[in-house]
Parts: C-alpha cells; sequence; structure tokens
C-alpha cells in the first residue's frame, strides 16, 4: 500500500466518524425526544474525541509529512496540502482550550436562550464575555499577520481576511444605499395574500415538487420537517435537507426549500471518489452560500421562475391565489423594506444586517468597544443604517444564536455568498444561451449542469477566490451583484 493509499484510508476513517456525528446531529434536530438529549450531547462529544484523536496521530502526522516531498498528482498534493493546513492549526489547539471551548459553549447558549426569552442582554453579557476572551486566545494560539479578526474568517472562508472584507463591504455600501433610498420613495406592493391560511401538506407537496424539478435526487437525500431549515451530508449519496412550514405564511417554505436545495445540490455534486478528502469537501461556506443563494434568489426570485411554476402554485391553492396575477406575486415575492430582523431580510437590506455585524465583531476583536455596550451600539446602527428602532434585545443584539457558539468571523461569509452567487449567474447566463428560457419551462437541467462543471466538480482543490477566478475570469466583485440588484429592482418598482 502506498503512503498516499494509506494517508486516504485514514481520511475516509476520519470523515466516517464525522459522517456518523452528523446523523447524531441530524436526528437530535429532526426526531430525538427531549429527555434522549443528554445522552446525545456525550454520544457526539466522545466521537469528536476519537476524531480528534486520529487526526493528531503520529501515524498520520508522519504520513502528511512524507507525502507532501513525494511526487503526486494536482489533486493528490491539493488534498495534502489541506490536510497539512488542518492538521497545523489544529495542533495549535490544546486539549485543553478545546474542552474549555465546548464547555463554554453549552453555558454561553443555554444563557443566550434565557437571555433572548426575557429580552436581557445582561444574562447573556458575562457568557459573551467568556467566549469572546477564549476567541482571543485562540488568536493568539493560531497566529496572525495583520488582524487577529482573520483568524475567525479563516475558519470559514480560508484565506479571507478582514482587509479584504472591509473592500468588498466598502464598494458594496452607496450603491446599495442608492438604491434602497430610491425604493424606500415607492409604494411598498401588496403582499397580504402570501399571508393568507395555507395547507401544510399542500405546502409540502409543492415543495418536493419545486426540489425534483432543481434536481435534487431523492435516492440520494430526503426532507423532513426542523425547528430550523438546514442541510447536512452525511456521505456523498445521502445529502439531507429539512423545512419549515407555517401555515400563514406562503414565503417560509417555498424558499427555505430552494435554499436548502440550493445546498444540497452543491453536495450531492462533490466528487465521490474523493470522500474525506480536501478535494471531495465544499471550498468555503461562501461559496456553499452561493449555492443556495443562486437558486434562493437569482433564479427563484425571478419572473422567468414564476413563469413555469406559478400556475402549478395556483392550482394548488386554488381559492387562495385565483385572483392573484403572475405579476402580483412577483412583486409580493421581492418586496424590498428595512426590518429588524435578518433571517426575515429582503436580498438587498440583508447585506446592511450583516455589515452591521462585521463592524461590530471587528471592533471587538480591536477591543474597541466593551461587551456591555453591545445594545446600544446594536441599536445605534440599525437606527443610522436602516433607519428602525430596535426596542428590545430579543429583536436586536440578541436575534442570532452565533455567538453563543463563538462562531465570530461567520456572518460575513453570508453577503459574499450572495455576491458569488450574482458574479456565477452572471457567467452562467453568458455561456448558457437562452438559460432564462430553459427556466421558464421548468427546466433547470442546462444550470445544474453549468454549476456541476464550473463549481461543484472541484471541492476544495481550488480557494473561493481562486475558484470565482477561474470560473468568470475575475475575483470577487460586488458589482455583478448590484448590475442584477439595480436591474431587477429597477424594473420592479420602475425607477
Ligand atoms: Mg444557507
Amino acid at each position: 500500500m502506498s503512503d498516499y493509499d494509506k494517508f486516504v484510508e485514514l481520511n475516509v476513517k476520519i470523515a466516517d466518524i464525522s459522517n456518523s456525528m452528523s446523523v447524531l446531529n441530524w436526528d437530535q434536530e429532526v426526531n430525538l425526544p427531549k429527555n434522549g438529549l443528554e445522552k446525545r450531547a456525550k454520544q457526539i462529544s466522545t466521537l469528536a474525541g476519537i476524531s480528534h484523536e486520529l487526526l493528531l496521530s503520529k501515524e498520520y502526522e508522519t504520513l502528511v509529512k512524507k507525502l507532501q516531498s513525494q511526487t503526486l498528482t494536482s489533486i493528490e498534493k491539493a488534498n495534502v496540502k489541506e490536510a497539512a493546513k488542518v492538521l497545523t492549526k489544529n495542533k495549535k489547539l490544546t486539549t485543553d482550550y478545546i474542552r474549555e471551548l465546548a464547555e463554554t459553549q453549552t453555558l454561553a447558549n443555554n444563557a443566550w436562550l434565557e437571555a433572548r426569552n426575557k429580552s436581557d442582554f445582561s444574562i447573556f453579557e458575562p457568557f459573551l464575555e467568556k467566549i469572546l476572551n477564549l476567541k482571543f486566545k485562540e488568536c493568539d494560539l493560531i497566529g496572525y499577520d495583520k488582524h487577529p479578526y482573520d483568524v475567525m474568517l479563516d475558519t470559514y472562508e480560508p484565506g479571507l481576511t478582514t482587509e479584504r472584507v472591509e473592500i468588498i463591504f466598502k464598494d458594496a455600501k452607496s450603491p446599495l444605499l442608492e438604491l434602497l433610498g430610491k425604493i424606500n420613495k415607492k409604494e411598498v406592493p401588496n403582499n397580504s395574500f402570501m399571508l393568507r391560511q395555507y395547507n401544510k401538506a399542500q405546502q409540502w407537496d409543492f415543495g418536493i415538487y419545486l426540489l425534483k424539478q432543481m434536481g435534487y435526487d431523492f435516492d440520494s437525500g430526503r426532507q423532513d420537517l426542523s425547528a430550523h431549515p438546514f442541510t447536512t451530508s452525511l456521505g456523498p449519496n445521502d445529502v439531507r435537507i429539512t423545512t419549515r412550514i407555517n401555515e400563514q405564511n406562503l414565503y417560509e417554505m417555498i424558499w427555505s426549500c430552494i435554499h436548502e436545495g440550493g445546498h444540497a445540490l452543491y453536495e450531492q455534486g462533490l466528487p465521490a471518489d474523493q470522500y474525506g478528502l480536501a478535494a471531495g469537501e465544499y471550498a468555503s461556506l461562501g461559496i456553499h452560500e452561493s449555492q443556495s443563494r443562486i437558486w434562493e434568489n437569482n433564479v427563484g426570485r425571478s419572473l422567468s421562475y414564476w413563469k413555469a411554476n406559478f400556475k402549478v402554485l395556483k392550482d394548488s391553492f386554488p381559492d387562495r391565489l385565483a385572483n392573484v396575477t403572475l405579476v402580483d406575486f412577483y412583486k409580493a415575492i421581492n418586496i424590498v423594506k428595512p426590518s429588524l430582523i435578518r433571517t426575515a431580510s429582503d436580498e438587498l437590506t440583508y447585506h446592511f444586517h450583516v455589515m452591521i455585524r462585521f463592524e461590530i465583531e471587528k471592533a471587538l476583536f480591536e477591543k474597541s468597544i466593551k461587551i456591555k455596550d453591545l445594545p446600544s451600539v446594536w441599536n445605534d446602527k440599525y437606527k443610522s443604517i436602516l433607519d428602525v428602532n430596535v426596542p428590545n434585545d430579543a429583536q436586536g443584539v440578541l436575534q442570532d444564536i452565533h455567538w453563543s457558539h463563538g462562531s465570530f468571523g461567520y456572518f460575513p461569509t453570508y453577503s459574499i455568498g450572495s455576491f458569488y452567487a450574482a458574479q456565477f449567474y452572471n457567467k452562467a447566463q453568458k455561456d448558457i444561451p437562452n438559460l432564462e428560457g430553459y427556466i421558464e419551462k421548468g427546466d433547470m437541467k442546462p444550470l445544474l449542469k453549468w454549476l456541476r462543471k464550473n463549481i461543484h466538480q472541484y471541492g476544495r482543490v481550488y480557494n473561493a477566490e481562486e475558484l470565482c477566478e477561474k470560473v468568470t475570469g475575475s475575483t470577487l466583485n460586488s458589482k455583478y451583484f448590484m448590475d442584477y440588484a439595480n436591474q431587477k429592482y429597477g424594473g420592479l418598482y420602475e425607477l
């Protein structure tokens, strides 16, 4: 057996354990009875320990070192390079640190839940301070050139830096504000028909219809219900999604289905023969999000898409949508209006929610704001940027779960994902003659084929910016998002 084969064997073993953890997590979100929760947490942490031991074993380290000086194919080289990177990073984090972080995360998450329920930031404050101090420690343990926050960003978006995010957001901010200013002067379209009673079973069936049309493979996945929709990969041929149905709101199920469906198509399209290796893994969270957003927004909120699907939707709910025209519907699904809650915001104001979080996180890592001042800093930013008044902490600084897990540096990937989506979609439109014509007929195959060929097949062989440059000819540029937004909303709102 060659060194490379041994390396693959060990990686597959680690992936098997990690996928088993995913099964337990999936089950926890979908099926687990309340009393099973405590032991489940223990089971998952046992597997995490085993996987960590394998990764840090002498055998694995020796193999990775040996392989770095051997002649390999370009894909093998990429797999070894990524493994070396993961190994170096993990070796810097001491076992004590990892244990302390895991314990603090559990406590902080409980405190955050209580604080949000009571809408009282002061309950969360001491735990946030603890978890933030651990994250500062992580920055020191890992090390950085320019900014400690670079360490946080690199966890989710390898290679992304604070400086780069600042440039991307600075470029996007004023054209977005300008467009938003024009839209805000216009009347908000009627969407009352979206908020009527929509039967759960029929909503479910319509979601399945959309997923099948996108090309989601139900022989290699399944959909279930959960409190928060998510996608999880349990292996190359088992990529599961969940959705949530609100009978008084037609938006929630449809776009969560399309969004998670987009994530799942990416996972189903990763090369199965590279299982457990970088080449079989998603490139970054930003690229992952681009695959969900391209389907959710560029496709799923377009007129072409609903030319194909509005009649089917109407037939599913004849007494609810009988008098609604395609244009009324198209306007209702693209309402732009500044609001308090990130997850319920439209595709334009969404980015301000993210920019605010980025500014705050960066300041926290520069230690230029105090934790106790977070609610007022938050509220001031929402007032000055979005002109909304935050009535309480629950709908303000406590709305997101991320900080309670210590997931700093995660938020920027959401916006970056949308910007990648627009840049990719622009290229797909150039590469596929009459792409909109196919979509209007409900034929999503040409787009999926393009995504498979240009993005999915490469896994993590390239980092996000390299991949973007390879596919589109240039690195990430929010101008593509602005072109898309100006064209779409210019038409919709007659600007
Ligand atoms: Mg997502």
